[in-house]
């Protein structure tokens, strides 16, 4: 991989982070515990914990992603950053800005079922 390649990455990086915080952020504003004493009817009640519940996965899953990319950014200068782990070929430039935090190229991720 070329400095620039790795240069650009880091950006690629950088700006997903940076949606990914301004969701996050929007999220917690969402976030809002349910009333268990709440008077309102039980179809409102049980729609209400299930919007909750997808705002929580979601924050869960956006949490991870931030991390895992966070993570990423600091392996990116590594000599094993974007070397396959299962077949130890280069995975190509053109998934690494899709998904930075990949790990498996393309073939090995399918063989893998992952
Ligand atoms: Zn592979």
């Amino acid at each position: 991989m070329t400095i620039t390649e790795k240069q650009e990455l880091k950006n690629i990086i950088e700006s997903q982070m940076a949606t990914l915080s301004k969701e996050l952020a929007y999220l917690q504003t969402q976030l809002k515990p349910v009333d268990k004493e709440c008077s309102l009817d039980n179809v409102y009640h049980a729609g209400r914990h299930q919007e909750q519940n997808i705002i929580f996965h979601r924050f869960q899953e956006y949490t991870k992603r931030y991390n895992k990319l966070m993570a990423t950014l600091n392996k990116v200068e590594r000599e094993d950053y974007g070397v396959c782990k299962e077949c130890e070929e280069n995975i190509s430039i053109e998934r690494l800005k899709l998904i930075p935090e990949s790990e498996y190229c393309i073939d090995c991720m399918n063989e893998l079922g992952l």
